[in-house]
């Protein structure tokens, strides 16, 4: 075997160089081919046959392949598990290279990267999330941020110093993100569950990226759409250039990019969005999440903008009232709602259509979408009354004008077009004079087939005769072989012409079918050739309208989601939060969306709490305890998520919420909670806490659950009340603090505006029972043996925890100094007993009880209780 590769091999080798860092989809036929490496890593991510073909420098080459039609399944599986592809097609007709000479081979070339951050098949992404891509750039010391959702059009870009991205990177939760080789984003990058791009320097430059964007939008300068800095415009930079580059040109439709104000949001970083569980629940499934007990939108594009706003609560009163205003309005008429929603629910999703066709990847079924969502929408306008709210209004006004386009397209297009334009059928009869003639042309062709056949079979006097089609012969005469020696000999042979005979049947041509055959072909080729002009056309008139008709699209998400706001308020009984610019937080009546919905699964009430913890000049502290299982945890998130529903400009799950603004949003769970994060917890949690007390300002919301917990006890209580003491007396924030820390209690006495809360718990017959009421006050114990016991702990276990707990608390009151100490005066473990038969269980609880029962002094109430109490100890 010499050592030279095969042209096509050598190929092969070239493109590949060219395209490092992804696997290469090698097409060849009517498959991807992936050779050497990339095919013994494929085959193993696709669990897929590795087989072999032919050698390489004395080497067997290995090789796998997908089917070209089930590519979309293939990739889709590449991509979720970490891989990029680069898709290389065949430039040319396979019988244009042969033309070339024998050896020569069809031309090929990457026509498109796919990676995480550049999907826009509909099978590739999911239709209720957004699929970002951004890029982070630093020049100097400024850095800024800028994200791109390629399959919407949607282009962001924000100043981010190093310390914010980490949080705004939990917000976007992006599919990849781009950063300078160097830049030891890979941390960052894993944390938020992005895939890391590492980019040349000159991807990044700042003029360069001025230049890019430039051309991008045919504008001599970008002052039209903003003033940004160098790092905005390099983020920018980075981020056409690399769509230049994985879309090998075809650029897709971006937006002008807008800049995002800092400060237009609520500030909430990674760690709290995860332990509130805003979009993701804590077991990484978006079930269980706020964000799927709230959605009730009907449109895909509805519920991406719920998530961007429960993701991004706003800071812009006006924008909130605004907001609110349009919910309002639908709760009151939920007739309108309805209606309004009706209609909504056939709204394709118009942005991901429109992506599509201007990259090149759309077809008839993207102008249909295109179609039904402006006649949906200027369906919508007119059900919504003129005095409605402000935004609605809005809405209708980008609803509205788009009657030409409508009409061109419903004019051209059938009713339910094909999937592909390739094979034509998606254009309306009448709509076009010559394709009409030609279709007829070939239909009346088919219909002479017919009369033909008749024709033969009184000629070669076989009844069997048909006139067939396949792929592979096109139009052929076919007899039962039988008839061989008739057909084959004078005169039949004169007239029909032998092509091939199979096992029974033999097949035939005759001069005349041919030249049928060419004129069918002929008015097919040209249909086709109408059909994809009218397509194109088709196209261009909505590419045209692109900007009007992404604006038409957002009207339509905003619409949804007020609809989907009211729905909820209407079908849970929300109210609306009143929110404006003062400190406040009073909630009455307050719920938990997610906890509530479960409980309700299980036919059980939630129980309804109020928190006030509105400040003036003394910042004001709930500092909650209570036993485990009590609910604290839960009391802690609602006030949180009410907060984020009353910004996001939802109604909430309350009686009555007035809230001041909240700026930041912090909530930080004890390390025990956090086990799975499998790093130094305890370390975590004071990373986390240190950020909060460093950053919180006075409109902070913040919440700490059980901080302190992940160390020993006196090293815990003495950090949650320092930590207590800086959010009372540097933040000055409203805060919420659970703790099992008793302890903590002491410092309402000492701190203004710090007042002691607690869930209320009954005692009976040494069991707790729950109340879920959160009540003012301290906790008056802990209630953790009980709670054990609950938990099945085995009795002798429970009973001698007691007795250590009683020990430790007299030994407090004394006034011991060392927990430890008053541990050595406990008698050791008594000698285990002998497990008592529960016969004599019973009955010593029995006496036991009967020592304290005083007839005379109890009432006739008294004596009933007693006697089902002695009844549950037999
Ligand atoms: P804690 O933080 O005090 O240990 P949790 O907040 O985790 O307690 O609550 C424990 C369980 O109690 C929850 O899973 C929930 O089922 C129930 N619960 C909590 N709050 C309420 C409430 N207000 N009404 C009804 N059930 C509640």
């Amino acid at each position: 075997m010499s050592d030279q590769p095969t042209p096509m091999m050598a190929q092969y080798l070239a493109i590949r160089d060219a395209n490092p860092g992804s696997l290469l989809f090698y097409r060849m036929g009517d498959f991807y081919e992936m050779f050497f490496d990339d095919a013994v890593q494929a085959a193993a991510a696709l669990d897929i046959a590795l087989t072999k073909r032919g050698t390489h420098q004395g080497e067997p080459i290995p090789m796998c392949g997908v089917p070209v039609h089930a590519a979309e399944g293939y990739l889709l599986t590449l991509i979720r598990k970490g891989f990029r592809v680069a898709i290389a097609e065949q430039m040319e007709d396979p019988a244009e290279a042969k033309k070339r000479g024998s050896k020569s081979v069809v031309a090929r070339d990457v026509v498109r990267l796919v990676t995480p951050g550049t999907l826009t098949e509909e099978a590739l992404l999911e239709a209720r999330r957004h699929n970002f891509l951004a890029a982070y750039a630093q020049v100097r010391d400024e850095g800024a941020l800028a994200w791109v959702d390629i399959s919407t059009g949607a282009f962001q870009v924000m100043e981010c110093s190093p310390t914010r991205l980490a949080p705004e990177l939990a917000r976007l939760a992006p599919r990849e993100l781009l950063a300078a080789e160097g830049a030891g984003l890979d941390d960052l990058a894993s944390e938020a569950g992005a895939a890391l791009t590492d980019l040349p320097p000159g991807s990044f430059d700042s003029a360069a990226g001025a230049r890019r964007l430039s051309a991008l939008y045919g504008v001599e300068t970008l002052d039209g759409f903003g003033s940004f800095s160098r790092a905005e415009l390099s983020a920018m930079g980075a981020i056409v250039d690399y769509l230049e580059m994985t879309q090998k040109g075809k650029l897709p439709l971006l937006r002008p990019p807008v800049r995002e104000r800092a400060g237009g949001a609520v500030q909430i970083d990674a760690a709290t969005r995860r332990n509130l569980e805003l979009t993701q629940a804590l077991s990484g499934g978006r079930e269980g999440s706020l964000l799927s007990a709230i959605d009730r939108t009907v449109t895909a594009a509805g519920a991406r903008l719920l998530e961007r706003r429960i993701s991004a609560p706003s800071r812009d009163l006006p924008l909130i009232h605004a907001r609110q205003d349009a919910v309002a309005q639908l709760v009151d008429d939920t007739r309108l709602t309805a209606d309004l929603r009706d209609a909504l629910a056939r709204v394709p999703d118009m942005d991901r259509a429109l992506s599509r066709l201007a990259l090149e990847r759309g077809g008839p079924r993207d102008l249909a979408a295109i179609r039904a969502g402006l006649t949906q929408g200027a369906a919508i306008a007119q059900r919504l009354p003129g005095d409605a709210a402000q935004l609605l209004r809005d809405a209708v006004r980008d609803l509205i004008g788009h009657n030409d386009l409508i009409d061109l397209l419903d004019q051209a297009l059938v009713a339910e077009p094909p999937l592909l334009a390739r094979d034509g059928g998606f254009v309306t009869p009448d709509y076009d004079a010559d394709l009409d003639d030609t279709r007829r042309l070939r239909d009346e062709g088919r219909g002479v087939i017919a009369g033909m056949q008749a024709d033969y079979v009184a000629r070669a006097g076989v009844q069997s005769l048909k006139i067939k089609h396949n792929n592979v012969l096109g139009y052929f005469i076919e007899t039962t072989a039988t008839h061989a020696e008739k057909m084959m000999a004078p005169p039949l042979n004169e007239i029909f012409i032998h092509r091939q005979t199979t096992a029974n049947q033999l097949r035939f041509t005759t001069v005349e079918l041919s030249e049928l055959e060419t004129r069918i072909l002929n008015a097919r080729d040209r249909a086709l050739e109408i059909e994809r002009g009218i397509f194109d056309r088709l196209r261009a008139a909505i590419l045209q309208q692109a900007a009007q008709i992404g604006q038409a699209a957002r009207a339509l998400a905003e619409i949804d989601l007020a609809g989907a706001f009211a729905d909820l308020a209407s079908g849970e009984g929300w109210t609306r939060p009143r929110v404006d610019d003062s400190r406040a937080f009073q909630i009455i009546g307050g719920r938990h969306p997610v906890v509530e919905r479960a409980l309700k699964r299980k036919s059980e009430a939630f129980v309804a709490n109020d928190c006030n913890l509105t400040s003036g000049e003394t910042p004001a502290i709930w500092l909650l305890t209570g036993p485990n299982m009590a609910g604290k945890s839960t009391f802690l998130r609602q006030n949180a998520l009410i907060a984020v529903l009353a910004q996001a400009g939802a109604f909430v799950p309350a009686r009555d919420a007035h809230i001041g603004m909240v700026s930041q949003l912090f909530s930080r769970v004890g390390a025990a909670d956090d086990l799975a994060r499998g790093r130094s917890t305890f370390m975590v949690e004071m990373v986390e806490t240190a950020a909060i007390l460093n950053q919180a300002d006075d409109h902070a919301l913040v919440i700490l659950d059980e901080i302190g917990r992940g160390t020993a006890t006196w090293d815990g209580l003495s950090i949650a009340w320092a930590v207590m003491e800086h959010l009372h007396g540097v933040n000055r924030c409203r805060a919420l603090f659970a703790t099992h820390y008793h302890e903590m209690t002491a410092l309402t006495a000492k701190l203004d505006g710090v007042e002691n809360a607690t869930v209320a718990v009954r005692e009976w017959e040494g069991d707790v029972i729950f109340l879920h009421e959160v009540r003012k006050g301290a906790a008056d114990r802990s209630y953790g043996v009980q709670v054990a016991r609950l938990a099945g702990l085995p009795g002798s276990v429970v009973d001698r925890a007691r007795e250590v707990l009683d020990a430790l608390e007299s030994g407090e009151r004394e006034g011991a100094a060392r927990p430890a100490a008053l541990i050595d005066d406990l008698p050791l473990f008594r000698a285990v007993p002998p497990t008592p038969t529960p016969a004599r269980v019973k009955e010593s609880a029995l006496d036991a009880r009967m020592k304290d029962v005083h007839p005379d002094t109890m009432s006739p109430k008294q004596a009933l209780d007693l006697i089902y109490e002695l009844k549950s100890l037999t």
